[in-house]
């Protein structure tokens, strides 16, 4: 088992995008800050899709515009075709493309308006843009568990999926549980299956807590060798195109768990509980994440 883990924070955008109430775009720069804050190196700051589709993300360029200038932090845009790719790479700000294809054809029609088949082809055609670029890109196999329309998504579709990939020579290829069915037992076959189909690129895990798995699924995906785990703070999240989809895994219970485990991430969990504290005021509501309710532990020095 891995001793260190890299952690992608995902909330500004997979923690945000299906809120319904448009959340002040400072609010969203200072989340990223406080990110940065508590230690995270990677961050997916927003996505450059359709405003009319995702309302929440239509503020993607004064994002981009108020990034903190840190050569240490790589900020990571979601994209779906070459549209959104062009739209990103022109803010001047986006170090890392994150594109996403699709294990279903009737989700990848819903989320993106392409076949699964399509859904590859774009991804490629997106890392090649960046590589071309000098900026790095990544891609995540959406619904790679589950399909929210068809139900069980097949092994070796996922595995072929991640084999055209890995032609493009991405920085990493992500699995997603977009609607959080997968279970420990799935992750570690599905995680081992796609590490031997794709040879030296690292695999990253996504993954939603809709049914209570996410934290079990995390574990699983560390040991059968993922080297990369997505979380949004607070456990904030779901899917404007998936049907009953909920909060993402929530950074600060994947880190306190990690950190327990002794396997570090360079993260600080106080702060993290500080910035989850502070999200579920903008929020105006108690997040999901369960470490930031609980007593400290280990318990903290009384001044
Ligand atoms: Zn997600």
């Amino acid at each position: 088992m891995s001793t260190a883990i890299e952690f992608v924070e995902v909330g500004p955008r997979d923690g945000l995008q299906n809120e319904k109430a448009l959340i002040p775009t400072g609010d969203k720069l200072a989340l990223i800050e406080r990110a940065i804050a508590y230690g995270v190196r990677r961050i997916e700051v927003t996505s450059f899709v359709n405003p009319k589709k995702v309302p929440q993300m239509a503020d993607a360029d004064t994002i981009c515009a108020g990034l903190p200038d840190r050569d240490d932090v790589t900020y990571i845009g979601l994209v779906l075709n070459l549209r959104g790719a062009e739209r990103a790479l022109a803010t001047g700000r986006i170090d890392e493309l994150g594109a996403v294809c699709v294990a279903s054809d009737r989700f990848a029609i819903a989320n993106q308006g392409q076949t699964s088949a399509e859904s590859v082809e774009a991804a490629k055609a997106i890392i090649a843009l960046a590589r071309q670029e000098g900026r790095r890109a990544q891609a995540t196999i959406a619904a790679s568990f589950v399909c929210p329309f068809e139900g069980e998504v097949a092994q070796d579709r996922v595995v072929a999926m991640a084999r055209q990939l890995a032609e493009a020579r991405p920085v990493e290829i992500a699995l997603a549980d977009t609607i959080g069915v997968g279970n420990p037992a799935h992750v570690t076959q599905l995680v081992n299956a796609v590490r031997d189909a794709v040879g030296d690129i690292p695999v990253r895990c996504h993954f939603h807590n809709t049914r209570g798995t996410g934290l079990a699924n995390v574990w699983a995906a560390i040991g059968a060798g993922a080297s990369v785990i997505d979380g949004a703070l607070g456990g904030l999240g779901g899917c404007p195109f998936a049907p009953g989809a909920a909060g993402n895994v929530a950074s600060e219970d994947v880190i306190y768990m990690l950190d327990r485990a002794g396997i570090t991430t360079g993260l600080d969990l106080g702060r993290m509980i500080e910035a989850s504290t502070w999200l579920g005021g903008v929020m105006g509501r108690t997040l999901p994440g369960m470490v930031a309710k609980a007593p400290s532990f280990p318990a903290q020095a009384q001044a």
